[in-house]
């Protein structure tokens, strides 16, 4: 096996997906700590601390203060190195997270055991369908009271519509909480608060007939339990890797993030079976992993992510060959070489250098405006990875300034935020006016705070005659030209000079598009 085959087979790159509340940050510090990769829990949670004191949008800023430093986190385990890719928190990032789900293999979602299948892991569950990417469960917080693990799964199986394949079974739960039984194995793990970090450090017998067992949980628990396993045997179905990677099966385990407890044969688990890194599409063909050449895709870019240096950072997955510090690439859209200097990797919560990366991991770029969400690199070749697209805003705001003068600021700090592809910019061709769209109302006020924290401009938002956006294309020059002339007063520039059609009403959008049927509308602008 050639090197770049060996390390994207050691490559497991997934995100967490589940409703707020359910556990995510608890059980992303612990995998850290599983890693090695930090020493003391409480890094993670300490700066999220804050997040409900204050009103929403600052609360939201706090969040970013997680978000942000650990958008990807990358940790050794048994031999593998694993990448977690950091979904945003806020029902409003949607389109950020759908975004940040196109660059992993696979995902594992968390449900809380007492609140069960919550509204936003099943639209998060959509959007892995759309992949097929293969998806494992932990229900979380078997310390406290929930519901029945079997009434659990079946409304996993109706409501989410997939296979459940229990890997683990919960001996009790809450006050009565002994531990979990591993079906495949046979082995049963105790649950002992402050324990269950490794092996060493846990409790575990080889199977349920080990004399330990019924020492540990008593003889009617464990006469409980054989009656249970029975019929879990009997009404679930056992784990099969094949469904499991076709995303029609998802093994599932129990456990208590905040007690450790259940992880280690989660991550076990995961690290063996979830899927390395996987063949991806493009314009041309499909590059497969382990192809020797370099390409990858920019699925997210983050302005500011340290005040102090005022960066702009576009992380990069790596879908084939070897990235080393340094190196030169080609940047497709723009049709350009470019240096790829100064390269960060994201190990737990710092930022390093980064030396090399591997298919599956992910790197972050310095970007100076040149590189947008959905970009490709290779080492010279013209394809573009695709599926990355960029969504239509359906709200619409124009930016009004306090300070006339600081025009400049406004512009510039309007343009760079919308790189991170929450929002979007656009310049009218025919008035003055800087004008913002967004998916979700939240957007304005977050950007009024940022621009304000971040480029020291006080701007308001107010409504504008607008409801909504198409990019527009035709391939005929004369008769762009004529549709340039007659629109012109609904036509605007996106922050990278695309042109876009500002329809003040469903109804002047259809007239418009009936009138040029040389022009192309398009909802969403894939990037080519
Ligand atoms: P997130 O919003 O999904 O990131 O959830 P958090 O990890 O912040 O957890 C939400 C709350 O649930 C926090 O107060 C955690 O301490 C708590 N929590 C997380 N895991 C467990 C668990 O296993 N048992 C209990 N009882 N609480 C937990």
């Amino acid at each position: 096996m050639s090197n770049v085959a060996q390390e994207a087979a050691r490559r497991r790159t997934f995100a967490i997906i589940s409703h707020p509340d359910a556990g995510k940050t608890t059980l992303t510090e612990k995998m850290l700590l599983f890693g090695g990769a930090i020493q003391m829990a409480g890094s993670v949670k300490g700066r999220k601390a804050a997040r409900h004191a204050t009103s929403d949008w600052m609360a939201l800023e706090k969040e970013r203060g997680i978000s942000v430093t650990s958008s990807v986190m990358q940790f050794p385990y048994e031999g593998r190195i694993v990448n977690l890719l950091d979904t945003p928190g806020h029902a409003d990032f949607g389109e950020d997270t759908y975004r940040v789900l196109t660059a992993v293999d696979s995902a594992l979602m968390v449900i809380d055991v007492a609140k069960g299948v919550e509204e936003r892991t099943i639209k998060l569950m959509e959007v892995c369908r759309l992949r097929d990417t293969p998806i494992m469960t932990f229900i979380n917080k078997l310390d406290r009271e929930g519901k029945n693990p079997i009434d659990l799964l079946d409304e996993v199986e109706s409501v989410l519509k997939i296979q459940c394949a229990p890997v683990t079974w919960p001996i009790g739960m809450g006050q009565r909480l002994k531990g979990v039984v591993h079906l495949i194995t046979g082995e049963v793990h105790l649950y002992e608060a402050g324990k269950n970090f490794t092996r060493q450090d846990s409790t575990i017998f080889p199977s349920i007939d080990d004399p330990g067992v019924e020492a540990a949980i008593g003889a009617p628990m464990l006469a409980e339990l054989r009656e249970e396993l029975e019929l879990v045997e009997g009404a679930s179905h056992s784990f099969d890797l094949d469904a499991y990677l076709r995303g029609v099966q998802t093994p599932v385990f129990f456990g208590s993030a905040v007690n450790n407890f259940g992880l280690q044969p989660l991550l076990d688990f995961f690290v063996e079976h979830a899927p390395s890194p996987q063949a991806r599409a493009t314009t041309s063909r499909d590059v497969s992993p382990t192809e020797g050449k370099l390409t990858g895709f920019v699925f997210k870019i983050q302005a500011n992510m340290d005040p102090q240096h005022r960066d702009r950072v576009a992380f990069m997955r790596i879908c084939s060959g070897k990235f080393a510090a340094g190196m030169k690439a080609f940047h497709v859209r723009s049709g350009k070489e470019q240096k790829l200097a100064n390269a960060l990797t994201f190990m737990a919560s710092d930022r390093e250098l980064a030396e090399d990366a591997w298919p599956g991991d992910v790197i972050g770029l310095h970007n100076h405006g040149t590189i947008s969400i959905g970009d490709t690199f290779t080492e010279g070749e013209q394809l573009s990875f695709t599926g990355i697209p960029n969504f239509a805003p359906e709200l619409f705001r124009r930016a009004r300034l306090r300070d006339p003068l600081k025009l400049k600021q406004l512009q510039k700090g309007l343009a760079q935020l919308s790189e991170e592809g929450a929002t979007q910019f656009f310049k009218p061709m025919m008035s003055n006016d800087l004008i913002l769209g967004a998916v979700g109302m939240l957007q304005f006020d977050v950007v009024a705070y940022r621009l304000k924290d971040e480029y020291g401009v006080e701007a308001t938002f107010e409504p504008v005659q607008v409801s909504t956006a198409r990019w527009v294309r035709c391939d005929d020059p004369k008769k762009l030209e004529e549709f340039i002339d007659k629109n012109a007063v609904n036509l605007s520039h996106d922050a990278s000079g695309a042109l876009v059609y500002l329809a003040p009403t469903r109804v002047n959008l259809q007239l418009a598009e009936e009138r040029s049927p040389a022009v192309t509308f398009m909802a969403t602008r894939e990037h080519a």
